[in-house]
């Protein structure tokens, strides 16, 4: 059996279940929820939003998603591009901080189909962290890996770790934290 390291096709699962309440853009409509924990929205600046994964890969697994919708990356305006590439440096430190992975992978699904995405239409770049190992005790195996337990116990690493970073402030769990990179 062929094992292929393919994180990026394990994606937001669009699942109704999930988000029943979900009506156009999962990655539109998630951010403008009031409960940020419950939505797994943990950090947000003025251009971008950081939200877990809610089928991660590893623990940690999170997506940085520009705000505006659409699937072009090319599209995103000098604005936008500057602060998701800012919010990605702050989830790696959060990450670094909350829980310590041996390394990363990160990239962008772009254009569905073969990408192996489930959300083609709304930008979103997938940060992995990887652990010393994790390849021979997981099974990375067609698109099925799935790790569900302990997401709340992430977030909540997370939240605590932005809301430690230069400019951050503590908003309270329930509100995503806000960084501002200005
Ligand atoms: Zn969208």
């Amino acid at each position: 059996m062929d094992q292929v390291f393919a994180p990026w096709r394990i994606e937001w699962v669009k699942r109704e279940d999930k988000n029943p309440d979900v009506k156009e853009c999962v990655f539109c409509e998630l951010p403008e929820r009031d409960d940020a924990r419950e939505n797994l929205v943990v950090a947000a600046s003025e251009h971008a939003y950081v939200l877990l994964n809610n089928a991660p890969y590893n623990p940690g697994h999170l997506m940085v998603i520009p705000h505006a919708h659409g699937g072009d990356y090319t599209a995103l305006d000098d604005a936008a591009l500057l602060d998701h590439a800012r919010l990605k440096q702050r989830a790696l430190d959060a990450l670094d901080a909350a829980v310590g992975p041996d390394a990363y992978n990160a990239g962008l699904n772009l254009g569905g189909g073969p990408a192996g995405g489930s959300v083609d239409d709304h930008v979103h770049t997938h940060v992995v962290p990887r652990y010393d190992g994790d390849t021979n005790f997981m099974p990375v195996v067609s698109d099925t890996k799935v790790v569900v337990q302990g997401l709340a116990e992430t977030y909540d690493a997370l939240h605590e770790a932005f809301a430690a970073q230069p400019d951050a402030s503590d908003p309270g769990e329930d509100t995503a934290v806000p960084l501002d990179f200005d």
